[in-house]
């Protein structure tokens, strides 16, 4: 399930960059007194096996993208895309499991074969930020992800 990084960070949607930052820092100051990360650090992956906090690593997961102006923006956008998609409520939804979409080498992009023929597609943003919804552009299919 595609989650709500904001929830995850305590913010709010509209929050300045600083407020997130702050709201991040205050996080992983209480839920990993020793190591505070900045973004873009290598040992972050080793000091999360060690620790194994799941908390610890989806505040660290959402500061990655909200504490990137760009990548903010990308899962605003991808946020309200997907909203919008569950409120239209198409014909009928399907569940698929992530792993019943094949990856196409050449354009990077995940497909699943429609009922209609047609192809369902992730691209490789959608899969990293976990968009559970998708939407078939010939049958207006909308189908559930599993990850
Ligand atoms: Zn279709």
């Amino acid at each position: 399930e595609m989650e709500n990084l904001y929830e995850i960070l305590q913010v709010d949607p509209k929050a300045s960059q600083q407020e997130i930052k702050r709201s991040f820092q205050k996080l992983a100051l209480k839920f990993h007194p020793d190591k505070l990360p900045t973004r873009g650090d290598t040992n972050m992956a080793e000091t999360r096996d060690r620790d194994g906090c799941q908390l610890f690593q989806r505040i660290s997961t959402a500061w990655s993208v909200l504490g990137d102006p760009d990548q903010r923006k990308q899962y605003d956008a991808l946020w309200h895309h997907r909203c919008v998609l569950f409120e239209s409520c198409g014909p009928i939804h399907d569940r698929v499991p992530f792993n019943g979409f094949k990856k196409c080498t050449e354009t990077n992009e995940y497909l699943y074969e429609c009922r209609c023929s047609d192809y369902l597609v992730l691209t490789e943003q959608d899969v990293c930020l976990k968009l559970d919804v998708v939407n078939c552009s010939t049958c207006s299919l909308n189908v559930i992800v599993d990850y």
